[in-house]
């Protein structure tokens, strides 16, 4: 068999965000109830980690393409200046969220990973990237190259591209 063009496999997590706590956490499609609904549209429950309130989600939320960045670095020191260099620049945009590696706005996910690449940059599939390492950007290269991937110069033109990605929607 010969592959023409590699596809995209689909996302088998789903996130969740709770009103009562402020809490965003992902689920694999495993850990969560999957509830059809032949009046309105499918959901998928589940408990909040911190409150333990029930969450629940529409698969039509989930369907929406998000578009992962993943910023690589060798020094956390590095990591946190980039992730605080991103934040200034994306100030103006609403729905925001900053958390531990991960910057979130709606549809799009920044995702901070540091240290050895086969350690902490294994399972990802981006769609922009950046690194300051050679052994970082060969090997967001090769996971890139399964979802037509692109490589970015810098934090600066990766902010660039979330402030245009944000514009056309
Ligand atoms: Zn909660």
């Amino acid at each position: 068999m010969k592959i023409i063009k590699e596809g995209k496999i689909p996302t088998t997590t789903i996130r969740f965000y709770c009103g009562n706590c402020g809490c965003v956490f992902e689920c694999e499609k495993g850990e969560c109830t999957y509830c059809g609904d032949q009046r309105n549209s499918d959901y998928y429950t589940a408990k909040c980690p911190t409150c333990r309130k029930r969450v629940y989600t529409d698969v039509m939320t989930m369907k929406k393409d998000r578009i992962t960045f993943v910023v690589h670095t060798m020094s956390d020191y590095d990591l946190s200046q980039a992730q605080e260099n991103i934040l200034t620049s994306l100030s103006g945009i609403p729905g925001v969220f900053n958390m531990p590696h991960c910057i979130d706005i709606p549809g799009i996910e920044i995702l901070f990973r540091c240290g050895d690449p086969e350690t902490c940059l294994g399972g990802l599939r981006p769609d922009y990237y950046v690194s300051n390492s050679i052994s970082g950007l060969e090997f967001l290269r090769q996971s890139a190259e399964k979802c037509d991937g692109k490589r970015l110069k810098d934090i600066d033109e990766l902010c660039n591209k979330v402030i245009e990605l944000v514009k056309e929607k």
